[in-house]
């Protein structure tokens, strides 16, 4: 059984988009994960198909209108979908490796993507959906993040990337940040490869590339290697 997401959007013409190319566009073909992308605005049932509705107690923009996107994911998904649903949302839990490994391990996601201020908050708690997001910033919808969280996930499944080990050894996978690559010509506008990565020397570029990791990490994300050391 394959990977299945499905996505709820204002703008599913923006699908698959980036997710149709390369590696995850290979694997969609491949059918090792599934796409079904569904219109909000298809069940809206009013004559202007409306979806949003200005903001209860007042200021500025609109907001998804509850019933509108209740009956877009009943109709994505029976209630008995063992599937988790989540909405993107910058008030969301931050997206991280763990999470997105998780995911790559269960049946799929149904993946709602937010737009105006934001929705009802009545059908986030009604319909159980989970607010995921993927960094302190705001977009200007949810599409680009669920494509984001997508691509994380879709790359971990089976037989996606080119060697299953590819996904072991990268940033996050250990809790640090991955060390830096070279690759041919020997020497670059004067810049050599270091000695011990020609070595041959196996042990020794192991030693060399877990220490360069931990100077990453160490330097850059002081709070990546707070949680490494069990520090916090
Ligand atoms: N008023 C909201 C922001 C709305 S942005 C607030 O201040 O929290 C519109 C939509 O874009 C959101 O509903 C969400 O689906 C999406 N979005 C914006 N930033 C995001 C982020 N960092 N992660 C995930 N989704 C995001």
């Amino acid at each position: 059984m394959s990977f299945a997401a499905t996505v709820l959007t204002l703008y599913p013409e923006m699908f698959p988009g980036p997710l149709g190319a390369s590696l995850a566009g290979r694997a969609l073909e491949r059918g090792l994960w599934s796409l079904a992308v569904h219109d909000i605005r298809a069940v809206a049932t009013d004559r202007h198909r409306t979806v949003d509705d200005t903001p209860s107690g007042g200021g500025l923009g609109m907001v998804l209108k509850a019933d509108v996107l209740a009956s877009a994911i009943d109709a994505a998904a029976p209630a008995d979908d063992p599937r988790p649903r989540l909405l993107m949302s910058p008030r969301g839990v931050p997206l991280d490796q763990a999470r997105v490994r998780a995911l790559a391990a269960g049946p799929g996601a149904l993946v709602v993507c937010g737009r105006f201020e934001g929705v009802d908050q009545r059908v986030i708690d009604g319909r159980g959906l989970e607010e995921v997001s993927i960094g302190d910033y705001v977009l200007s919808g949810g599409e680009l993040a669920a494509m984001v969280l997508l691509d994380a996930v879709v790359r971990l499944l089976p037989g996606v990337m080119g060697k299953e080990a590819s996904g072991e050894d990268e940033s996050f996978s250990h809790g640090l940040l991955e060390y830096p690559h070279y690759t041919r010509p020997a020497v670059w506008e004067g810049r050599a490869i270091p000695d011990v990565l020609v070595s041959g020397d196996h042990g020794r570029i192991a030693r060399w590339r877990s220490e360069q990791a931990e100077a990453l990490t160490r330097h850059r994300r002081p709070d990546l290697w707070r949680k490494v050391r069990g520090e916090d």
